[in-house]
C-alpha cells in the first residue's frame, strides 16, 4: 500500500496521476482562507519512505504516465532531496511523461536558478504556484507570507528553468472594498508571469478557517455571484497573457469560463456580461465545492 497521511489534495488536472507525498502538509500553513493542511505538521518525508511508495506503485501499475508530488509544497525539500527523487522516478518509471508538484513561492525563492534548472533537467515539468492575489494589501490580509513581486519573481524563476507554470488566483478574496484592486493587480501580476495555465477559483468556505470565522462573525463580507462576475470581468479586461490557458471552470466558480488568452478573452467577457444581464445562469450554491 502507498502511504498517504491525512487528506491528499491535487490540482484537477492531476486526476489520473500517481500521487506520492514528498512532504507532509504545507511549510507556511498560515493563509487565512486555506483549510487544506491545518491538521498536519509540516515535514519532509525521508527518501527511503518516498522510494518505498514508488516501489509499491511500480508493483501496482503497469504503466504510469503522470506523477504528482504532494503535499502543499513538495518543492520545499532541499534541491538535492528532490533531485534524488526525480532520478529514482526516471529509473523506476522510464515511461513517465510528466512530473509535477505544488510549489509555494518560498520553496522556489529559497532555491538558486541553477538548482531549478537542474530539477527541470531531471524531469520536473511543471509547478503549480498559488498567487491568490496580485494585491499586496489582499496578500497581507490573508497572511500569504509574500508580496506580489516575490510571487512573480518565483514564477519567472520557474519559467526560466524551462518548467511550465500553472498559477492559481481566487476571486472574492479582497471582498468588495478591495475587489477592484484585487482584480486589476492580479491581472497585472499574471501579465508579468504569463504562465502556461491560469486557474481562477472563487472563494468558498467549507471547513473552519480564520477567514471563515471572520465571515461568520461579520468581519468579512463574502461576495455574491454578481459581484464575483463583475470582479472577474475587470480581471479579464486588464489581463495580457498571450497564449495562457485560462480556466475558471472549477466546482467553486459561479460561471464556467475556459479559453486561451488573449484570443478568447472577449468571448469570456461576453459570457460574464450575459450572466450579469441574467442570460446565463449562475451555478447554484448547492453545486459549488472546493
Ligand atoms: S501556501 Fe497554499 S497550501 Fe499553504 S496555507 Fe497558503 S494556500 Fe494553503
Amino acid at each position: 500500500m502507498i502511504e498517504y497521511e491525512g487528506r491528499v489534495f491535487r490540482p484537477p488536472s492531476e486526476a489520473y496521476s500517481l500521487i506520492v507525498q514528498v512532504t507532509i502538509g504545507c511549510s507556511h500553513n498560515k493563509c487565512t482562507f486555506c483549510d487544506m493542511y491545518k491538521e498536519k505538521q509540516f515535514r519532509v518525508r525521508p527518501l527511503e519512505a518516498v522510494k518505498r511508495d514508488f516501489d509499491e506503485a511500480r508493483r501496482m501499475y503497469r504503466r504510469v504516465e503522470r506523477i504528482f508530488l504532494a503535499d502543499g509544497d513538495a518543492l520545499m525539500c532541499r534541491a538535492e532531496h528532490m533531485a534524488e527523487i526525480l532520478r529514482y522516478i526516471k529509473k523506476r518509471f522510464p515511461e513517465c511523461e510528466r512530473v509535477t508538484s505544488y510549489g509555494s513561492p518560498k520553496s522556489v525563492l529559497v532555491k538558486t536558478q541553477a538548482e531549478l534548472d537542474e530539477l527541470h533537467a531531471l524531469g520536473l515539468d511543471m509547478i503549480y504556484l498559488g498567487l491568490e492575489s496580485g494585491s499586496d494589501t489582499v496578500l497581507a490580509r490573508i497572511n500569504k507570507g509574500e508580496t506580489a513581486d516575490e510571487i512573480v519573481r518565483a514564477g519567472l524563476m520557474v519559467k526560466a528553468a524551462g518548467m511550465k507554470l500553472s498559477v492559481t488566483c481566487i476571486a472574492g478574496l479582497g471582498s468588495t472594498e478591495l475587489s477592484e484592486e484585487h482584480a486589476v493587480k492580479t491581472a497585472e501580476a499574471l501579465s508579468r508571469m504569463k504562465p502556461e495555465y491560469i486557474g481562477l477559483l472563487t472563494l468558498l468556505f467549507e471547513l473552519p478557517t480564520p477567514l471563515m470565522r471572520d465571515w461568520q462573525e461579520g468581519r468579512f463580507y463574502l461576495m455574491n455571484p454578481i459581484e464575483i462576475a463583475q470582479e472577474t470581468l475587470v480581471l479579464l479586461e486588464h489581463i495580457d497573457c498571450e497564449g495562457s490557458v485560462f480556466r475558471a471552470n472549477h466546482a467553486s466558480n459561479y460561471v464556467n469560463l475556459a479559453g486561451t488568452l488573449n484570443a478568447d478573452r472577449e468571448a469570456m467577457c461576453e459570457k460574464l456580461r450575459a450572466a450579469l444581464e441574467g442570460k446565463v445562469r449562475f451555478k447554484s450554491e448547492a453545486f459549488r465545492a472546493r
